[in-house]
């Protein structure tokens, strides 16, 4: 088994408001992708980050108009990976340790991934402002990453060109079974600057 890590950093982050791409704002001491690509690369042979045409780093590629682009084009340069593991930039406090959960509950399924069952209610809404109905709230996951994949798996789900906002949506359009485990609760995505505040703040005590 050949594990390829990979870490899409291609966004533009244009709701934190820095002054450069989301995935090189400083994170307690360190730019946030750096926290990703260090708890992939221990449980992957190599790890290839999408980055931004104008903040390539050592051994990217560059990262597309939108995210399942921005994995396409790793996984292209990825020919010898069976196993992939995908791991936002944005989420700086994933550990070796839950990559490494997704990796070992891979067995008879084509994907796994990181989720949290919601706490909050969730409406559909139409016309803007106005629901139009409420999904029991039972039945609702909100992913996170690590997702980790049969790569040949998400190879057929990326194909077609499709999009989707995350990668087990994909593989399941695709026919494929993703199994979720439940992700620790701070193991959050960095969108806003109060993301940003906490982020750094979590980290900082664990250091
Ligand atoms: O936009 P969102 O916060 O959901 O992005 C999640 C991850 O996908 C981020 O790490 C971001 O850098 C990455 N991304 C990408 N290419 C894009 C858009 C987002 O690699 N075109």
């Amino acid at each position: 088994m050949t594990v390829v890590g990979i870490v899409p950093a291609g966004g533009s982050g244009e709701r934190l408001g820095a002054d450069r791409p989301k995935a090189f704002v400083v994170c307690a001491g360190r730019p946030l992708v750096e926290w990703s690509v260090d708890a992939l690369s221990a449980v992957c042979s190599r790890v290839i980050v999408a980055a931004p045409p104008s903040f390539p780093l050592p051994g990217s590629v560059e990262g597309g108009a939108t995210r399942s682009a921005s994995v396409r084009n790793a996984l292209d340069a990825a020919p010898e990976a069976t196993v992939v593991v995908i791991h936002d930039a944005a989420r700086p406090l994933v550990t070796s340790g839950l990559a490494r959960e997704c990796l070992d509950a891979l067995e008879g399924v084509q994907g796994v991934i990181a989720a949290t069952p919601v706490s909050d209610t969730i409406h559909r809404i139409r016309s803007g402002d106005l629901i139009r109905d409420t999904p029991d709230r039972a039945a609702l996951w909100a992913a996170q990453t690590p997702q980790v994949f049969n790569a040949d798996a998400l190879r057929q789900a990326l194909q077609a060109g499709s999009t989707a906002t995350d990668e087990a949506a994909l593989v399941v359009a695709a026919g494929g079974r993703v199994r979720v485990i439940e992700g620790p609760s701070d193991n959050i995505k960095v969108t806003t600057p109060t993301d940003l505040r906490l982020a750094e703040a979590l980290l900082r005590d664990r250091c």
